[in-house]
């Protein structure tokens, strides 16, 4: 890829964003920034924004737009988003959206992944994922290559927001908050769908395919 690439992954809760977001960032050499990997992190750490976030988390709400603004404001400061970035799960409100315009961010390109509510819910209950490396899997779908354990060596785990009733919280928050992105980016030319597939290696051929059109 020669063009600079500053993506945007939109998707439901579970609809591949964290994922896609990996291989894309190995392949095309460009940092994948999850705002829900580092609101995390802030969590594990016990820190003063984690313990707030907690709450919001685990109600299957959105953390305040200026929490996750600032979060955002700081990464995309640092060096190693230069030449371009993923970012997977920001913005996810029109207000955070905008703050992005506000900053001067050139946003290059929007993929939304389209997955169904109900295969959302299916999926979900299998996702594990590593507390060491943040790595992501799913017993059936992308299972470790090291059985019950990460491919680092460490515990497997299950969120505590991937509770049933906790996703479909999650599911309503990104119908009612996030979906209005997809005509926020339409507006401006730059939003582009892609069909999330049943083996993942499908949805990330289309991805790259929108990306390289
Ligand atoms: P998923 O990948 O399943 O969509 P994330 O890891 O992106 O979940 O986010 C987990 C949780 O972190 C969200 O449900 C929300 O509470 C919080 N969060 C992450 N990103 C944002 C954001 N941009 N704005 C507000 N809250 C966020
Ligand atoms: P998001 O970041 O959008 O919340 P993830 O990338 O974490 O989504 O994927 C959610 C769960 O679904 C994970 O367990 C992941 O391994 C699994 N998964 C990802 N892509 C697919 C796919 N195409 N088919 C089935 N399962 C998938
Ligand atoms: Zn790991």
């Amino acid at each position: 890829m020669t063009r600079e690439i500053k993506l945007i992954l939109l998707g439901a809760p579970g609809a591949g964003k964290g994922t896609q977001a990996e291989i894309i960032s190995k392949d095309y050499g460009i940092p994948a920034i999850s705002t829900g990997a580092i609101i995390r992190e802030a969590v594990k750490n016990g820190t003063e924004m984690g313990l707030a976030a907690k709450e919001y988390i685990d109600s299957g709400a959105l953390v305040p737009d200026s929490v996750v603004i600032g979060i955002i404001k700081e990464r995309l400061a640092m060096p190693d988003c230069k030449g371009g970035f993923i970012l997977d799960g920001f913005p996810r409100t029109v207000p955070q959206a905008a703050a992005l315009d506000e900053m001067g961010v050139e946003i290059t390109d929007v993929i939304s992944i389209e997955v169904a509510d109900e295969r959302i819910l299916e999926r979900m209950g299998g996702r594990r994922v590593c507390k060491a490396c943040g790595a992501t899997y799913h017993v059936v779908f992308n299972p470790s290559p090291n059985g019950d354990k990460c491919a680092c060596g460490e515990e497997l785990t299950i969120r505590s927001d991937d509770k049933p009733e906790v996703v479909k919280s999650r599911l309503d928050t990104y119908h009612e908050q996030t979906e209005p992105l997809k005509d926020f980016y339409n507006a401006k030319g730059i939003l582009k769908i892609v069909e999330g597939q049943e083996k993942l290696e499908d949805t990330t051929a289309l991805t790259k395919a929108a990306l390289e059109a």
